[in-house]
């Protein structure tokens, strides 16, 4: 049976290559990531959440959304957390042909400078993953889904799951968004104490 809190792993091997989908392990670290911000209201709680628990994590922002707010890239970074490219307005790399995505994804540069990228859904096909990477762009995908966004699932069981799955150098997902948030907010904080206590620390993405 599918597991939503994992990505599959016969994906995972045939494109090990070009997307990194989880961290080296031994160093008891754990990074952290948001998709789909910035959000007035949603981003802030998490820096907050985040502060609280002196972690540092990774937000893959859309363009359109930084077009609205422009001066988040900044304030993440200046508070120790990466930024990261997740295009411009959310395409589905499988539904739509390389030249659009690849143009969406400029069009987010055009508002926020990062070589790191995330594609949207986690869909992306080699063609457009190799250009991406010939332009320089260090592509990430996830070891761990919260599942932040299901209405449907119970928050405690899926902050149950999240934990269960996330181990060490794991890449685990979040969004800050509106439609993830109370859920999000009470997963996150979760998540965050029980990993503090194990005595794992929370890491940005590297930028190089
Ligand atoms: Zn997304």
């Amino acid at each position: 049976m599918l597991n939503k809190y994992r990505p599959p792993s016969r994906l995972k091997a045939l494109t090990s290559g070009l997307l990194t989908w989880e961290m080296h392990a031994g160093q008891n670290k754990i990074y952290v990531t948001f998709d789909d911000g910035p959000d007035a209201r949603v981003t802030p709680s998490v820096m907050g959440l985040l502060d609280r628990y002196q972690a540092k994590a990774t937000f893959f922002l859309l363009g359109r959304n930084v077009e609205k707010y422009p001066f988040f890239p900044e304030h993440l970074r200046s508070r120790g957390h990466s930024i990261g490219n997740h295009s411009f307005s959310h395409p589905d790399g499988w539904k739509c042909s390389s030249r659009l995505y690849l143009e969406d994804v400029q069009k987010c540069s055009q508002w926020m400078d990062s070589k790191l990228f995330r594609p949207p859904y986690g869909r992306i096909t080699i063609p457009q993953a190799r250009q991406l990477k010939k332009q320089g762009f260090n592509l990430f995908m996830w070891s761990v889904l919260s599942n932040d966004f299901d209405r449907f699932s119970n928050p405690a069981q899926c902050l149950a799951k999240t934990i269960r799955y996330t181990t060490d150098g794991a890449i685990v997902v979040f969004h800050d968004s509106l439609k993830a948030e109370k859920k999000m907010l009470f997963m996150l904080e979760g998540f965050l104490e029980h990993f503090s206590r194990e005595g794992f620390s929370f890491e940005a993405l590297p930028v190089e």
